[in-house]
């Protein structure tokens, strides 16, 4: 369920036209979809209505100041993932409390700013982190309320790629040792523990094996609280699938939460969870023009102004995403196999091999649909190309939140050498 349709024959996000904002904002430009975004973050607010529960929105998968903000005013917490993450959903309005620091390698520095920001949750992945969280916190008269993200050795990721929960992974403390944790950090001047976490990877379709992860979760807080822990907070982490291609059929979110309730039965804690692609993953799209039809060898190139700098998920996990032109094809017209390629110079820079489309020419767009989450927040400048626009639409209205950046500021922090001019 999303906001990108077309009327009129011009796909638009809301109200808004993709060629017009193609027009005003310049190619490639990324596109979301406000309704989208509080339609996805609604649904799970109710599907977990009545329980006490965190929805800590993954920055990660678009951390857009528009994005976050929109979400924050909605009540989302966010689950960060470095220092640069904590401070963007803090200026986008999530309050400190509600925000979750996850990741296997954060810094003293880090640390010291989540402690004096008072931020909910350190979830932690090792012993030196807990020492050394447990010196910082000491040191600044502090103490960090910590979960364990315990690895649960479950297999469920949609792709090798994205998958967390298995030993061979960096992610987590071995389940089986979180006493041993416990034990340390009861010990320990400037920790709190009070919870369990558990993220077992992304583009998950099924619940399924996240109960069997979080029923492992459940039964450590039982066996933790036995031994006199009072273990507060459950973590169920992130994960939830959405649709890319026709035919795919993630469950539900409701599945999900109903999962959760199950699965959290009388325990009595207080719940997070931290979805990212769910709620941001079809709210955007990435508006393309081609430049070039290509003919060579027996093969046709459409070739567009969106390189894997851009969106970067085929390249690197062979990830599909529909491409729909943006003008909707005559009536009949015959579709052919083309590569939908882009201007960067390495060949793993193909969105789409062999994929039938309708007729396409210089100057047409497309649109890259399900672009919204791990797309802008993966892009880099590579090839010396500035990062593209981002734009949020709400209604008839549409807003640039993010600018393109012009030359002089993609090269604002880059000089010569002094010995270069005085040599
Ligand atoms: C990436 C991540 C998430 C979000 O995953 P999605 O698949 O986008 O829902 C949640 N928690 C942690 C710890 C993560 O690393």
């Amino acid at each position: 369920m999303h906001h990108f349709a077309y009327r009129n024959g011009i796909m638009h996000c809301e109200d808004v036209s993709l060629e017009t904002i193609a027009r005003d904002l310049g190619t490639p430009t990324y596109v979301y979809s406000d309704a989208t975004l509080r339609r996805h973050y609604n649904v799970l607010a109710e599907a977990f209505h009545g329980l006490d529960c965190l929805i800590a929105y993954a920055v990660k998968a678009n951390s857009n100041l528009g994005v976050i903000a929109t979400l924050a005013s909605m009540g989302a917490g966010a689950d960060v993932v470095s220092g640069g993450e904590m401070l963007k959903a803090i200026k986008a309005g999530v309050p400190a409390n509600r925000i979750v620091f996850s990741g296997v390698a954060k810094t003293e520095e880090e640390m010291a700013l989540g402690l004096q920001h008072g931020i909910f949750q350190f979830n932690v992945e090792s012993m030196p982190e807990l020492q050394r969280l447990s010196r910082v916190a000491t040191s600044l008269g502090l103490r960090a309320p910590v979960a364990f993200r315990v690895n649960p050795h479950v297999e469920a990721g949609g792709h090798a790629h994205i998958s967390t929960g298995s030993a061979e992974h960096k992610f987590g403390i071995a389940w089986h040792e979180a006493d041993i944790f416990f034990d340390e950090a009861s010990k320990l001047p400037g920790i709190d523990p009070v919870g369990v976490a558990v993220h077992i990877g992304s583009q998950i379709m099924r619940v399924e094996p996240l109960k069997e992860a979080w029923e492992k979760v459940v039964a450590l807080v039982h066996r933790l609280r036995a031994r006199g822990f009072s273990i507060s907070r459950v973590d169920f982490g992130g994960g939830l699938g959405v649709p890319y291609k026709d035919g795919d059929n993630p469950d539900s979110p409701s599945a999900y939460a109903q999962q959760a309730r199950d699965v959290i039965g009388q325990l009595d804690v207080k719940l997070v969870v931290e979805p990212g692609r769910l709620i941001a993953g079809n709210a955007g799209v990435l508006i393309s023009k081609v430049e070039y039809v290509k003919e060579r060898d027996g093969r046709t190139f459409v070739i567009l102004d969106a390189g894997m700098n851009d969106l970067i998920r085929p390249a690197l996990y062979g990830a599909w995403h529909e491409v729909l032109p943006v003008k909707t094809p005559a009536l009949g017209a015959p579709r052919r196999a083309v590569d939908l390629v882009g201007p960067i110079c390495e060949s793993t820079d193909r969105f789409a091999k062999d994929r039938p489309m309708p007729p396409l020419k210089e100057g047409d767009l497309v649109a890259f649909m399900t672009a919204g989450a791990y797309g802008a927040t993966l892009s880099s400048q590579y090839n010396s190309r500035p990062l593209v626009a981002e734009a949020l639409v709400r209604g008839d209205a549409c807003e640039v939140v993010r600018r393109r950046p012009t030359f002089d500021e993609m090269t604002a922090l880059e000089r010569a050498p002094d010995w270069i001019s005085s040599g």
